[in-house]
């Protein structure tokens, strides 16, 4: 019996010592001491022994049942402590390791010239109209004081899609839409794409435009000069030179360009080669309008009155920012368009 029970301490120990996992260890804790189990067995079969022989016996198997039990729960602990150092390992977080960089990107810089431009306007009361881009031809032309012989139609090259329906050459039609569908008094604002037959370093095929137009009972010339004279010092600084130059548009009468001083030679009197020697640079377009204009749209020119003035906001942007040739905005040079 003695002898028995050797063999199993002995196969109980070493079939532990090759444990590799938490299951291992428990199938040699069922094959030993579970209910069925060998040691399990020998213990039960004391109490058939013959007296003298229970004491012995019966201590060396609890002895033994004590020292597996002991190995058991040492393996365990030890196979929790390993499971649990793999895991801080393959969980580590290395906070040292440089971050993903995502780079950065920025409006460009005809779209801060347009929302810059829109919000000194929107500050002034105007309030943003869009229109559609394929216009027809009365839209374009006719209801702004350009009949069909009229000369100044050769002043704008006009993209055709079909005769009668062009690509709109300036956004003035949305001040006869608007006008068509509401009562004055108006205080509006059109941005929005315009398209002319025209590419060198200062004209793009393509290109943004915005209108106002401010119409109500006894509107002047002096608010048009207020309102474009506070544009300019907002854009440009409070210190700019502003002067109204007349002009000729078809569908404004009186016309005025405004010009401001240079920006680049501070329109000194032996100006620079962007001012062409001036010291001054055409921004925008204005006038009154047309009392024709009126009533294409069915107002009458005797009880309302009101100006209208374009500009090109890449011309804005350009002056902006001293840049001398238009095409930058529309190329994608991401060397370009960093800068801003
Ligand atoms: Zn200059």
């Amino acid at each position: 019996m003695e002898s028995e029970l050797a063999r199993l301490r002995d196969e109980a120990l070493a079939a532990l010592d090759t444990c590799r996992d938490d299951a291992d260890i428990e199938a040699l804790r069922v094959r030993f001491l579970g209910r069925k189990g060998e040691l399990t067995g020998v213990l039960r079969g004391i109490g058939e022994l013959p007296v003298e022989q229970r004491r012995v016996i019966g201590e060396t198997a609890n002895q033994i049942k004590t020292l597996v039990e002991e190995r058991i729960v040492a393996l365990r602990t030890r196979w929790q402590e390993e499971q649990r150092a793999r895991s801080l390992a393959a969980e580590r977080i290395d906070i040292t390791i440089p971050g993903n960089q995502r780079p950065y990107g920025s409006l460009h810089p005809l779209l801060q010239a347009l929302d810059d431009t829109v919000a000194i306007f929107t500050a002034m009361g105007f309030e943003v109209a869009r229109g559609p881009d394929i216009e027809d031809d009365y839209h374009n032309f006719a209801a702004l004081n350009i009949p069909a012989d009229h000369p100044a139609r050769e002043m704008q090259d006009t993209f055709f899609i079909a005769p009668e329906v062009v690509l709109r050459t300036h956004t003035s039609p949305v001040q006869i839409r608007v006008m068509e569908s509401r009562q004055p008094p108006l205080q509006i604002i059109v941005p929005g794409t315009v398209y002319r037959c025209d590419d060198d370093v200062t004209h793009s095929p393509m290109f943004v435009q915005l209108e106002g137009l401010m119409i109500g009972k006894d509107i002047c010339f002096a608010h048009l000069k207020g309102v474009l004279t506070a544009f300019v010092h907002t854009m440009f600084g409070p210190d700019t030179p502003v002067r109204f130059r007349p002009s000729y548009f078809p569908f404004t009468e009186p016309s005025a360009e405004v010009d401001m001083g240079c920006v680049i030679c501070g329109g000194r009197d032996t100006g620079c080669a962007v001012c062409k020697g001036s010291g001054w640079l055409e921004v925008l377009g204005s006038g009154m309008v047309h009392p024709n204009v009126f009533r294409a749209v069915g107002y009458d020119p005797e009880q309302v009155s009101g100006f209208a003035f374009g500009m090109g906001i890449d011309r804005i942007s350009m002056l902006r920012y001293g840049i001398d040739d238009i095409r930058l905005f529309y190329q994608n040079d991401l060397r370009f368009l960093r800068q801003f």
